[in-house]
């Protein structure tokens, strides 16, 4: 986007990056169907970028998610807003929006120049790449790091740049993982890890520091991963360095109340076993009844009461979050006060970062993409000013 903004305005610009192609992690994106950004008004959808940082909400106002449409619409790939609200190209896919992209920059004249990993700056201050044919150094007018977060590194994006960014005194919040599964204390059985690895729990929902989001997610070998768990990922994660565990409650059953549940576990069953007796009262079966045994002691199981409540509110208790390799985002970055409000480098003038290589995070929804190539265009927009004032 950075790229764009300039060359449209007759800058020269050169792209260069470590992997053979451009845009792998876009690409991965639609898989997904490439959830681009979200139609919900701007206020709650900018309520939804951590932290709640001026300079984060402005750049996306200044490039809302009708502007990512429209931008979309240009490159001949109009958009849709599916029954959640989120916004994704008619087609689901991201090949053919990256492949316009990318046939327009290079119309425009921007170079592109793969499998150059940037390693940092040499004495004189050009910038060091490591490419096929050995070491090679540029001179720019102005840089835009664009590196993203430490996510899926085998794509590109593996968060090395912290390191190069520190020794040139920048503040860079450690990268965390976001939008990320998590381990259960303790494991699960050998038995449920077998049967139900890898089943959804659909239609439930989670509680987490009084917060209650409802839809689903699924049991790994290890924990729960999925857009609900997602959702939470920030606080639970934050919960977990905090005090080394979090506790989330699961509602198996949010369209009953408690009462009614209560009242249909206590139904006299006769000669029925508990497992058909809870399928044909309450229809919780499967992967719900197996968290169940798994989660609460037999004497619980037995008592209408207790197995009632936890049919509601099953504390399930997390010890970790999966590494951020597993991710679909990470948290941390550079730090807002390290930039200016272009977002150019205070300790290294010339330079702007863009991306998820800044310090914010968002759920999944078309938030992380909007708020990257928002942070683009302005850094973009940034250098513009730079070169014109100079
Ligand atoms: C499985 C998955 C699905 C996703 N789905 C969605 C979705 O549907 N909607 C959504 O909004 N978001 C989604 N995201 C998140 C979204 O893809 C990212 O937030 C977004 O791509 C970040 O853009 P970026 O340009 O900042 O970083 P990236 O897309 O990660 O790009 C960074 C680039 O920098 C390059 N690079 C890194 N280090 C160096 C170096 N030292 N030298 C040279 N080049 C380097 C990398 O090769 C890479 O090309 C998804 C992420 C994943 C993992």
């Amino acid at each position: 986007m950075a790229a764009e903004v300039l060359a449209t305005q007759g800058v020269t610009v050169q792209v260069y990056d470590a992997m053979p192609s451009a845009g792998r992690k876009f690409l991965l994106a639609g898989r997904g169907g490439l959830n681009l950004t979200h139609s919900e008004p701007l206020e709650p959808f900018l309520r939804r970028l951590r932290p709640q940082v001026p300079a984060l909400q402005a750049l996306v106002r200044a490039f809302p998610p009708e502007a990512l449409r429209a931008w979309a619409d240009g490159l001949g790939v109009p958009t849709f807003v599916g029954s959640s609200g989120r916004v994704f190209p008619v087609d689901m896919k991201a090949a053919p929006l990256l492949r316009a992209w990318l046939h327009r920059l290079r119309a425009q004249g921007v170079g592109f120049h793969m499998r150059h990993r940037w390693l940092g700056w040499d004495v004189q201050g050009a910038l060091r790449f490591a490419s096929p044919a050995g070491e090679v150094s540029v001179q720019a007018d102005a840089v835009v790091l664009a590196l993203g977060g430490a996510s899926w590194p085998r794509l590109g994006s593996d968060g090395v740049w912290q390191l190069v960014l520190r020794e040139a005194g920048v503040a860079v919040a450690p990268l965390l993982p976001s939008n990320c599964g998590f381990d259960v204390s303790g494991g699960w059985t050998p038995y449920f890890v077998q049967r139900f690895a890898g089943q959804p729990f659909k239609s439930v929902a989670i509680e987490v520091d009084g917060q209650t989001r409802k839809g689903e997610f699924v049991a790994t070998a290890t924990g729960i991963e999925g857009s609900l768990v997602y959702a939470a990922s920030a606080e639970l994660r934050d919960r977990i360095a905090a005090s080394g565990q979090a506790l989330l409650h699961l509602d198996l059953l949010p369209d009953r109340s408690l009462e009614r549940v209560r009242a249909e576990v206590a139904h006299p069953r006769g000669s029925r076993s508990l497992a058909s007796h809870l399928k044909s009262r309450l229809a919780l079966d499967g992967i719900k009844l197996a968290l169940l045994h798994e989660v609460l002691a037999r004497d619980d199981m037995q008592n209408a009461d207790r197995l009632a409540g936890a049919i509601k509110a099953l504390p399930l208790r997390l010890s970790a979050p999966r590494p951020i390799e597993e991710a679909i985002s990470s948290a941390g970055g550079v730090r807002w006060d390290a930039m200016d409000e272009s977002l150019m480098l205070k300790a290294r003038p010339g330079v702007w970062c863009a991306g998820e290589m800044l310090d914010w995070e968002a759920p999944t929804g078309g938030y992380l993409l909007t708020a990257s190539m928002a942070s683009g265009r302005a850094a973009g927009e940034g250098v513009l000013r730079h070169l014109r004032a100079r």
